[in-house]
């Protein structure tokens, strides 16, 4: 089979999916679907939507447009706040986007006239995590002006926490959103269908708060691809953690020295990680013991090795653009063989990106 290559158990997907669109709704939350880490592809979208998500977020143009072609029947959302170069394609690959400037806003309303593609608009609210939003003191009148721009439509307004700086969306934050919502609809005379709370990052608050208030959506992403939750990276109780996992090929093994040898200077991608002091008569220990190396065919242009999981009886030893390098102790590994890691968020952004990696099916016997 080819490698390198990203598997993935599209039913693990489907089961955090599906606990969280059912427990979430439960709690009068729906959920938009996250896509942008495995770059919209058909097959896991495919399987969010006949999970049960409201909506398909993604944050690239590129994604919407290729969820757009692949014929997707659920509303789709740009997370990001659309580029201004992009707003004619913008209007035509989602229905909704996340908005923080009126530079954009009127441009996208000029796409939405010309084009006569009515555009909803969440207006993003800064609570503090110091990524996008507009200031809460702004946003009644930011409101306001986005509800006399034609061809644009005020669906709700929006925050997103946890990603720059770590801020906890905690009931403080979303009873702030709440107020916030009620304030934008007394002062402009309309109802605001959306309450956006955020991303995999509120679950916690979400699924145990005693009152929600008038949060009404979720971005989910990682919480559905890797079952955990951002804030702790600790599983989330009835999700599966083992949806994707990396498969690379080997294309060297031998023994050599345990420690290089030479004068150290900085390696491809900035200081070698340091060396044990020489032995006390003053040599490198270098060339006394060994170990049994083996080298994968994949490097950092495909993959963060910082966020790979080796296999039991394998030690990550570093990685360059191409080359991953690994110990392997016992394991009875040869020119040709494969092996698979487990994958964090970052690491399977990067994966999911590289041209070099395929992405397949694992298809597994039903448990
Ligand atoms: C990436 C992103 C999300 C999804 O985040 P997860 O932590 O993967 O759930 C939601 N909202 C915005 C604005 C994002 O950029």
């Amino acid at each position: 089979m080819t490698a390198p290559r990203l598997e993935i158990e599209l039913e693990a997907v489907r089961q955090n999916a599906t606990v969280l669109v059912e427990r979430l709704g439960r709690r009068g939350i729906g959920v938009v679907g996250v896509t942008k880490a495995v770059m919209a592809w058909p097959e896991l979208a495919g399987v969010l939507i006949d999970s049960g998500v409201a909506g398909l977020g993604d944050s690239r143009l590129e994604n919407l447009q290729k969820l757009r072609r692949d014929g997707s029947t659920a509303p789709l959302m740009m997370i990001r706040s659309p580029m201004l170069s992009q707003v004619d394609a913008m209007v035509h690959a989602c229905d909704v986007s996340l908005n923080t400037e009126l530079a954009v806003l009127s441009a996208l309303s000029a796409a939405a006239i010309r084009y006569e593609l009515p555009h909803a608009v969440v207006l993003m609210v800064e609570l503090g995590d110091l990524r996008e939003g507009v200031a809460i003191d702004d946003v009644v009148d930011m409101a306001r002006c986005v509800t006399r721009l034609p061809g644009l439509v005020l669906t709700g307004i929006g925050t997103n926490l946890a990603c720059q700086s770590g801020v906890v969306p905690d009931q403080n934050k979303m009873d702030e959103l709440s107020g916030l919502a009620d304030e934008v609809e007394a002062a402009c005379g309309l109802t605001l269908d959306t309450v956006s709370g955020g991303n995999s990052a509120n679950l916690g608050w979400a699924l145990s708060s005693a009152d929600v208030g008038r949060v009404n959506q979720l971005r989910l992403g990682e919480a559905i691809l890797l079952g955990v939750d951002p804030l702790t990276r600790m599983p989330i109780d009835g999700l599966r953690q083992d949806a994707f996992r990396l498969v690379a090929e080997v294309i060297e093994v031998k023994t050599k020295p345990a420690e290089p040898w030479g004068e150290i200077g900085q390696t491809a991608f900035g200081p070698a990680a340091p060396t044990p002091a020489p032995s006390p008569d003053g040599h490198g220990r270098s060339t006394i013991e060994t170990r049994r190396r083996a080298i994968l065919a994949i490097g950092r242009q495909d993959i963060d090795p910082d966020g790979l999981t080796a296999p039991a009886g394998v030690i990550l030893r570093g990685a360059s653009s191409d080359h991953l390098v690994v110990e392997v102790a016992d394991e009875p590994l040869t020119v040709g063989d494969e092996l698979s890691f487990g994958l964090d968020y970052g690491a399977l952004l990067r994966a999911a990106t590289s041209p070099f990696v395929a992405k397949v099916a694992r298809v597994v016997q039903p448990r």
